[in-house]
């Protein structure tokens, strides 16, 4: 393949997490290259695919900027926007991406990088904690933009006792926090979910996004560690890969399964240069909320969902197509009324950009009020729509061949050619778009992705506090204050 100077290729990333020492661990065993593993390779050649997609020469404008560094050409989700037009520019390259794993990888490489471009960002933020934190975010941003980093996070506490803040749990080195402080840096102890991609990435970015409260200041630390770090621990939840008997039955489940891992640090040290909140509750808070960290993470993570629900209408008037229900009223409303929500969430990710900000400093925030408005109704949209899908579906994802093999016996081919095909769709391309619509919806790998879009930014009941927090309340209650004016 022809790749843009200086990009990182799918190959070159896959050749550089292949056995550099992680510790990831599947079936009670330590994985020795999740590269090759049978469960993990598909997922790691999806984001190889990615690094292959920013290389090519072809989309070099889309996927690329030029470093303000040393020039050469590096992923776009790393640049710090300056106007609403690099915020439209940060999604058409995060959509583009999302394209390739039709929305089912969240975690991608661009998440992160939005993180810490916000952080980036306001270095001012950090410099109220000491002036060593603001550079180090910035010098860690330019590290991971000039390297092409993919980075992952793991920045929620494990659920052991959601009754207590973290220094009152049974064992105060439960949650991850801070256990020892040497001369070039800090000892890290405890666990910390939900690594989503963390087998795959290069590095972790290790903090807490939940509220803390005096006494938790061990807790209050933001670090970014390489993967293969001595002492740090991935166990991911079973892949769905594993259950995965060839791609054409799982289309899906075989491919994009990122990983979702409990992290577990076990005295895991980390050198003050890659620390950028040091045991401060009132940091360790603004990092998400007075940089617009939050919000460029989320506003890829918008695209990538939009891009989801994309190929989810894409499936359903497919699978009505097949069944020829397609043109009937009702079938017609239902698909109506899907493509009104699809609408909504990507117009709501337009309007994170028209409806952008800036700030004191010159920085450019999408809309809190646009995003949190969709984040906050996604965890009902979302079973809402794949309910609908499930409506229009009926049996016709469940009454398929037991898998692909079926189509390698004459005597049974003939009975599939007959029964299992619909006018216009052969019996083979019927049941290759039937099995992809239930890997979509059905099997447990679509479990997890309704799990993953309940809570992939928090738990509702959070994303909506953030939401009544972004919302123009006093506008609201002017009007209120008009009508009683009036009385
Ligand atoms: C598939 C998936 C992938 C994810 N990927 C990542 C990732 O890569 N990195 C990462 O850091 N995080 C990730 N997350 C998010 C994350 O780790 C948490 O799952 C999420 O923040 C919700 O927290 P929790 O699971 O601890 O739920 P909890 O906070 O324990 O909440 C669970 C439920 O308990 C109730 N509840 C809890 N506390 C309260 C309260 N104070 N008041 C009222 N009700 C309450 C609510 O009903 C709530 O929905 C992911 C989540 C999922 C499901």
């Amino acid at each position: 393949m022809k790749k843009v100077k200086g990009m990182r290729t799918g190959a070159q990333f896959l050749e550089s997490i292949r056995e550099d020492g992680r510790q990831v661990f599947f079936d009670g065993e330590l994985v020795k290259d999740v590269t090759t593993h049978p469960v993990f390779q598909g997922a790691a050649h999806s984001i190889a695919r990615l690094y292959d997609v920013a290389a090519d020469p072809v989309n070099g404008a889309l996927m690329t900027i030029p470093s303000p560094v040393t020039g050469d050409p590096v992923l776009r989700c790393y640049q710090i926007p300056t106007s609403a037009a690099d915020l439209a520019a940060r999604r058409a390259m995060s959509t583009r991406w999302a394209e390739e794993t039709f929305g089912l990888m969240g975690r991608t490489p661009d998440h992160v990088a939005g993180f810490l471009t916000g952080y980036a960002a306001k270095p001012s933020v950090f410099a109220e904690a000491g002036k060593q934190y603001a550079e180090n975010v910035t010098r860690y941003h330019g590290y991971a933009r000039d390297n092409h980093l993919y980075v992952s996070y793991a920045i929620v506490p494990p659920q052991i006792d959601r009754s207590k803040p973290p220094h009152k749990q049974s064992d105060p080195t439960l949650y991850a926090g801070v256990v020892a402080e040497r001369d070039g840096g800090i000892v890290l102890k405890g666990a910390q979910q939900l690594g989503t991609g963390s087998v795959f990435s290069d590095a972790l970015y290790i903090s807490c996004i939940h509220p803390l409260a005096p006494g938790d200041e061990a807790y209050a630390f933001a670090v970014a560690v390489p993967c293969n770090t001595p002492g740090l621990k991935i166990y991911p939840r079973r892949p769905y890969a594993a259950g995965a008997t060839s791609a054409f039955d799982y289309p899906l489940s075989s491919r994009f399964d990122e990983t979702d891992s409990l992290i577990v640090l076990d005295d895991v040290f980390v050198p003050w240069e890659n620390v950028f909140c040091y045991r401060n509750l009132q940091l360790c808070r603004d990092q998400w909320w007075r940089t617009p960290s939050h919000s460029y993470g989320n506003h890829q993570a918008q695209a990538r969902y939009a891009t989801k629900l994309r190929f989810l209408m894409g499936l359903t008037k497919r699978l009505c197509e097949i069944t020829g229900v397609d043109p009937m009223p009702p079938v017609q409303i239902m698909l109506g009324e899907m493509a009104a929500y699809a609408t909504i969430v990507e117009s709501m990710l337009q309007a994170q950009e028209t409806q952008a900000s800036v700030d004191a400093e010159g920085v450019v925030w999408p809309s809190k009020s646009a995003l949190y408005a969709v984040m906050a109704l996604q965890s009902e949209i979302n079973p809402k729509l794949l309910n609908m899908a499930r409506e229009l579906a009926g049996g016709s994802m469940i009454m398929l061949p037991s898998t692909v093999k079926d189509f390698d016996n004459p005597a049974i081919a003939a009975d599939l050619d007959r029964y299992v095909a619909s006018p216009g769709f052969p019996s083979r391309l019927r049941t290759q778009v039937l099995k992809l619509v239930w890997d979509l919806i059905g099997t447990e790998f679509a479990g997890r992705h309704e799990q993953y879009e309940k809570f992939y930014g928090g738990a509702s009941f959070l994303v909506k506090q953030n939401m009544a927090r972004a919302y123009d309340f006093k506008a609201a209650t002017a009007l209120v204050d008009k009508a009683l004016a009036l009385t």
